[in-house]
């Protein structure tokens, strides 16, 4: 038996300090966990379950990149998070357990065309057009919890041209990674590979061509994005 057409390669992230590449599996992205994001996009932050949506592997871009301006939006958003990055599998992980099926962190912008976003949420559609479009996953290097241990506070900082945009502390998550991690594999089975985004802080806004993009996180040093020309 073979393929009727060679398979896509593996989607991979750089890996910290080290030569090696991390095959990645799934990316799930957390919707409202700060509470300041919430209500500047018109909810309530609460503790209701947190909800999930999804990008698809072959969206990751790398620290550096150049990403075009994607088609069908006028309005792209940048969105700092913290990435989690799971090594162990497990199915009903309990959160005291969550912690060891982590592989490490890294620094991510969710880029969003928020203008499909809305229209989705106000329509009652999915997010995919507004979430799940090519190139919107930036992720930096992950770095293991064997070099940087489990990041529960420290600031999470977002520039655009140097202007300060987003300034938050991870401590402010709703949902903590312990949280996430046990309440994710409520409903899916986790494999090594899959990635968290775990949601943004308040001040989110606009990116256009020309826009560099910087995300800082304490203890994982920073990503860059530039964004180009219209695709
Ligand atoms: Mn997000």
């Amino acid at each position: 038996m073979g393929y009727v057409f060679e398979p896509q390669a593996v989607p991979t992230l750089a890996v910290a300090g080290s030569d090696d590449r991390l095959p990645v599996r799934r990316i799930f992205c957390v919707g409202r966990n700060y509470a300041a994001h919430a209500r500047e996009m018109g909810k309530d932050p609460d503790r209701d379950p947190p909800f999930f949506f999804t990008k698809p592997a072959d969206a990751v871009v790398e620290d550096g990149e150049t990403v075009a301006y994607p088609p069908l939006t006028e309005n792209l958003h940048y969105e700092a998070e913290l990435v989690v990055v799971i090594g162990t599998a497990g199915v009903n992980i309990s959160e005291e357990d969550a912690l060891s099926h982590v592989w490490g962190y890294a620094i991510g912008n969710d880029l969003t065309r928020r203008d499909l976003q809305l229209t989705a949420r106000e329509q009652g559609r999915p997010w995919d057009w507004g979430k799940a479009f090519d190139r919107s996953a930036v992720i930096g290097p992950v770095h293991s919890v064997a070099s940087v241990g489990h990041p529960a506070e420290g600031s999470i900082k977002l520039t655009v041209n140097g202007q300060v945009k987003q300034d938050a502390d991870l401590n402010e998550l709703i949902w903590s990674v312990p949280e996430i991690v046990s309440i994710l594999s409520q409903s899916m089975s986790l494999k090594p590979g899959d990635v968290i985004m775990t949601g943004t802080p308040a001040g989110v806004g606009p990116l256009v061509p020309g826009d560099t993009c910087v995300v800082e996180i304490a203890g994982l040093g920073q990503i860059s994005t530039q964004i180009g020309p219209r695709a």
